[in-house]
């Protein structure tokens, strides 16, 4: 049997300056993983047409990672894309997507990774338990899509983001699904 392999997806964006603080936080949580429970890793970044840096920044990262790999998109996308790229590339059992922003705290890793081990659970969704400052037309705003969308869907994804781990399943059907907007 081939061993059990956790993928982290992120999108970047003009991040030259945080990155390589980024990937050291996270190697630091997956090889602690990798030591505690023997799953093997890789790391997806995805260079969404940056204007900084990044892309020689993330040569750079490559050559002291062996296990980061990464892609660049010939412009700037969009987050969305950015992330739809990194999922497709992404080869894990399990997919963890998040920002390269330092934002998405890698030290909920194992925490997902464990919820994702009892096998009773196809996707681990991160909720922010607090909003950022911002202003009052913004939150009323999201407020007003939490609400909307619950209603339609029944589903709530109020304080839900990009921070989520997906089940192998969950990402080929998210793939089979083929909408680009
Ligand atoms: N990002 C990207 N393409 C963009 C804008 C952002 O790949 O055009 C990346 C960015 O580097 C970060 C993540 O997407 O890792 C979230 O972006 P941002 O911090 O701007 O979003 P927010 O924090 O407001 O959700
Ligand atoms: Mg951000």
């Amino acid at each position: 049997m081939t061993q059990t392999t956790i993928s982290v997806v992120a999108p970047v964006y003009c991040e030259g300056d945080h990155l390589p603080q980024f990937v050291a936080a996270l190697a630091a949580e997956l090889t602690q993983l990798k030591s505690s429970c023997g799953l093997n890793y890789e790391i997806v970044l995805v260079d969404d047409g940056s204007s900084d840096n990044t892309w020689a920044v993330m040569r750079t990262l490559t050559a002291q990672y062996s296990y980061l790999r990464c892609l660049r998109l010939s412009r700037n996308f969009g987050k969305d894309a950015a992330l739809s790229a990194g999922l497709a590339a992404a080869r894990g059992d399990a997919v963890i997507t998040m920002d390269s922003d330092m934002q998405h705290p890698a030290s909920l890793i194992p925490e997902m990774v464990a919820l994702w081990r009892t096998g009773n659970v196809d996707v681990v969704d991160v909720c922010k338990q607090k909003r950022q400052v911002e202003s009052l037309l913004s939150k009323l705003c999201a407020m007003t899509f939490y609400r909307i969308f619950r209603a339609l869907t029944s589903y709530d994804l109020q304080g839900s983001g990009d921070f989520k781990l997906l089940d192998r399943k969950v990402v080929e059907a998210w793939k089979s699904l083929g909408e680009r907007k």
